[in-house]
């Protein structure tokens, strides 16, 4: 049993002996006065020593909080223990004392933590908090009032001081628990449990000292009177307070907290007991002037309190409906808003020839943020596009989530406007988005379609549509700007559709079960190892010598066409297939740069990589078998890591990278100055070659300022040790001119395109005879 648990446990002993020893009666005298004063001692310890744990144990303002009982309880503490000593050295320990001052510790430290605790979000106002507060002290003071105050003031002719000290015990008590009840009343969830015992605590303790109080000032009480069960059970309930207050686990808060069932009952309940208690006084004890101004104060309180609550509950009315038409993660409208305004805007079209546009924005590879970041992150990315958004467009304007990542903006005015929002929100995502440790660059897709004058027809359903195919249009060409609808985009589709779908001819809105079936004829594939490689030469620029070959994946089709990577690779991120796949492309790179060897041509290849696969520990060993069972060198081996989303550089990543490297495999870092990597990969990462992406290079002949930065990263790499390669060379101008900046090796169509392994073996090998006999 852990320690904390063992002293609980004796803490419930003591007190149940505690009760017995007073409820039996069989105790007397002097030794009664003893065992109830060090069994109060003994359950104060415990109490004293959870809060202090507890107080470790959390953060912030709840730390204090229970830093400000823990003071409290040592207060009453050391007051029970100048107690203890009067009763046992003098007999009759005198009223007021030393100990009184340090007993009201425990209120003033009570008080102070039950402020600290932090307030919950709760729906109430600080008004009605406010009114219940007046509430719950005015009907504590009528009940205090005419059970011991009144009587208290009676006995007190004389002893001002004694007087004092007798009120001090009942009117903190009253502060104490009204505090205690706003709290509870305004406290939501987690923390009720703990906060429900300090108040239970905190009551019985309340009672205890009116009770003393009352009695000191009568002359009647002793130690071992039953009302020391009062402290007792309060300490007790106060330990187990301390003991449950360790935070869990900080979950995700609530946009919305329902206030628990205390906000609507505990209000009311001093005020039913006030009522009860006066009700049994005599009348004219009730024409005293306190109890009628007090009770006046709270007829008028009650009244106040009804009218908040009225006004809060049809301000809660108007939230709910408003939340029905609002996606709740990210405040904008739903579809039924959207869909609402997009019906409204379309009538005037119809009517009045006003011309309006709906954007469909859809976010390229978010299911990745979703599958390998995890849920919160994604959601924190919607919540992040949801914001960019809204800066994109006009106050008139909807912005609607319509589900995943799916948005769509209603703007209402002609081409313009529209293009102009369009653009922005491309705009909007040229930075990335920086959340919790990851920074993601994403991309939209965006499709626009307009309803204009000359369409009065035009439904909102067919507008919608409409919006949709330009953005699945934009996401098919990988545009980074607004492809705006226009009737040739679907006949474009199509075509393009038959080409990927091959038999099955998908209409547009079939394109999900016709992807299925693909799906399931490329799992077939990659298991009966039915996808082939293509390999395109890397050349050395300075010696046009072949210094490598790239191998790059190709799904040949029944009907003898082939598909290009594009065209499958995302069915293979998206649907878990990646693994089998890298396996099947290094197997295949690896039993043809045998076959070469065997033949006389000694040739590095280099394959590509998902990144998510070079986060799996395992890749390493997988790659040195694969070497290892083929006889090959680990250079015969250059791992291309295709990176269009975020290199995240996670320790994993970095890790399986260095391994790879210790094992003499070479990395390169493709697409280079695509928009996605950073000059800080280059330093960051334990690489060995950069290849500048074709889009980097292409604007380098009739743009000077491009080829000076071309010039500068070339620079850079060279001196952190990096070969550089240059993707997509076309033409014999970019080929000098790349020479010319400091590039190493050359790949593109000018080189040579991607061909079968047979046939570069024999290219090879023809240009190796021809310069034979000259050597
Ligand atoms: P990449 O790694 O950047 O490969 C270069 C792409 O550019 C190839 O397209 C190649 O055919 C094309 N290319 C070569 N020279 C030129 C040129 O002079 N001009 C132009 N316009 N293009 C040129 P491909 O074969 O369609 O591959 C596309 C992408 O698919 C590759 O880009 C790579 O990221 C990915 N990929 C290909 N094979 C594999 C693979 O086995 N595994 C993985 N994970 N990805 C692969
Ligand atoms: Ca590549
Ligand atoms: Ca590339």
């Amino acid at each position: 049993m852990p320690r904390t648990s063992r002293a609980a446990v004796g803490a419930v002993v003591v007190f149940a002996v505690f009760i017995s020893v007073i409820l039996s009666g069989r105790l007397h005298g002097s030794t009664l006065t003893v065992v109830d004063d060090f069994a109060l001692l003994a359950l104060a310890t415990p109490a004293v020593v959870f809060s202090a744990l507890a107080a470790r144990s959390l953060w912030g303002r709840r730390r204090l909080a229970w830093l400000s009982m823990t003071i409290g309880l040592l207060g009453w503490t050391v007051g029970e223990a100048i107690w203890t000593f009067y009763e046992v050295h003098l007999h009759r320990p005198p009223f007021p004392s030393v100990a009184d001052v340090a007993f009201l510790v425990m209120p003033v430290g009570a008080c102070a933590a039950l402020l600290l605790l932090p307030a919950e979000h709760t729906s109430q106002s600080r008004a009605r908090l406010f009114l219940d507060g007046v509430i719950m002290a005015g009907s504590l003071f009528l009940v205090s009032w005419v059970t011991i105050l009144h009587p208290l003031y009676q006995s007190y002719p004389s002893d001002q001081l004694g007087f004092v000290i007798s009120l001090a015990y009942p009117l903190s008590d009253i502060i104490i628990l009204t505090v205690a009840g706003v709290a509870l009343v305004r406290s939501s969830g987690q923390h009720r449990l703990s906060l429900t015992l300090l108040t239970a605590g905190l009551a019985c303790f309340a009672l205890a000292d009116s009770a003393f109080a009352y009695l000191s000032a009568t002359g009647s009480y002793s130690s071992g009177s039953v009302i020391d069960i009062g402290w007792a059970a309060g300490l007790l309930f106060i330990t187990v307070a301390a003991s449950a207050a360790h935070d869990g686990k900080r979950k995700r808060r609530n946009s919305f907290a329902l206030p628990g069932w205390a906000s609507v009952w505990l209000p009311y309940t001093p005020l039913l007991v006030a009522g009860v208690v006066a009700a049994a006084q005599p009348v004219p004890d009730l024409k005293s002037r306190p109890v009628l101004i007090v009770a006046s104060i709270l007829v008028v309180t009650v009244l106040g309190r009804q009218f908040l609550a009225v006004k809060e509950n049809r301000l809660l009315v108007a939230t709910v409906a408003d939340q029905a038409l609002h996606d709740p993660l990210t405040g904008l409208a739903n579809r039924a808003l959207f869909s609402d305004r997009l019906s409204h805007a379309m009538h005037l079209h119809e009517r009045e020839g006003m011309s309006l546009a709906v954007l469909a924005v859809d976010l390229n590879e978010f299911k990745l943020v979703n599958d390998h970041l995890g849920h919160l992150v994604g959601d924190d990315l919607l919540v992040g596009v949801a914001q960019r958004l809204r800066r994109c467009v006009r106050p008139g304007d909807t912005v609607a989530r319509l589900g995943g990542d799916e948005f769509s903006i209603l703007v209402e005015g002609g081409n313009d406007v529209a293009e102009l929002v369009g653009n922005r929100v491309v705009e909007a995502f040229e930075e990335p988005f920086v959340l919790s440790d990851h920074e993601l660059l994403m991309r939209p897709s965006v499709g626009l379609a307009l309803a204009e004058p000359d369409e009065p027809h035009l439904t909102a359903e067919e507008l919608m549509r409409r919006a949709d195919a330009a953005m699945y249009s934009a996401k098919r060409s990988r545009a980074r700007v607004v492809q705006v609808y226009h009737p040739d985009i679907a006949a474009l589709d199509e075509a393009a559709d038959r080409r990927l779908f091959g038999a099955f001819e998908p209409r547009f809105d079939a394109g999900g079960a016709a992807a299925i079936e693909l799906l399931g004829k490329l799992r077939q594939a990659i298991d009966k190892s039915e996808l082939t490689l293509v390999y395109q030469a890397k050349v050395d620029l300075r010696t046009a010598e072949n210094v490598g070959a790239e191998a790059l994946i190709r799904w040949p089709q029944p009907d003898g066409t082939v598909l290009a990577p594009e065209e499958f690779l995302p069915l293979v991120r998206r649907h878990g297939l990646m693994g089998q796949f890298t396996q099947l492309v290094i197997g295949k790179a690896l039993d043809d740069a045998l076959a070469w060897r065997r033949a006389g041509l000694d040739l590095p290849i280099a394959v590509n990589l998902f990144a998510p696969s070079v986060a799996n520990i395992a890749l390493p060993a997988t790659i040195t078998e694969a070497l290892a069972e083929r006889g090959l060198p680990p250079t015969a081996l250059t791992v291309e890591i295709t990176e269009e989303l975020f290199l995240d550089s996670t320790e994993r990543t970095r890790a399986v990278l260095q391994e790879l490297r210790r094992n003499g495999i070479r990395i390169a870092i493709d697409d280079f100055g695509s928009g996605y990597s950073a000059l800080s990969y280059l330093r960051d990462l334990p690489i060995d070659e950069v290849k500048l992406d074709r889009s980097f290079i292409a604007p380098i002949l009739v743009d000077a300022r491009a080829a000076a930065v071309v010039r500068a990263v070339v620079d850079l790499a060279h001196v952190l040790d990096l070969t550089v390669v240059v993707e997509g060379v076309e033409d014999v101008e970019t080929a000098a001119l790349v020479q010319e900046l400091g590039c190493d090796v050359g790949q593109g169509f000018f080189y040579g395109v991607p061909v079968a392994p047979d046939e570069l073996l024999e290219a090879a090998v023809r240009k190796l005879r021809a310069i034979g006999p000259t050597h």
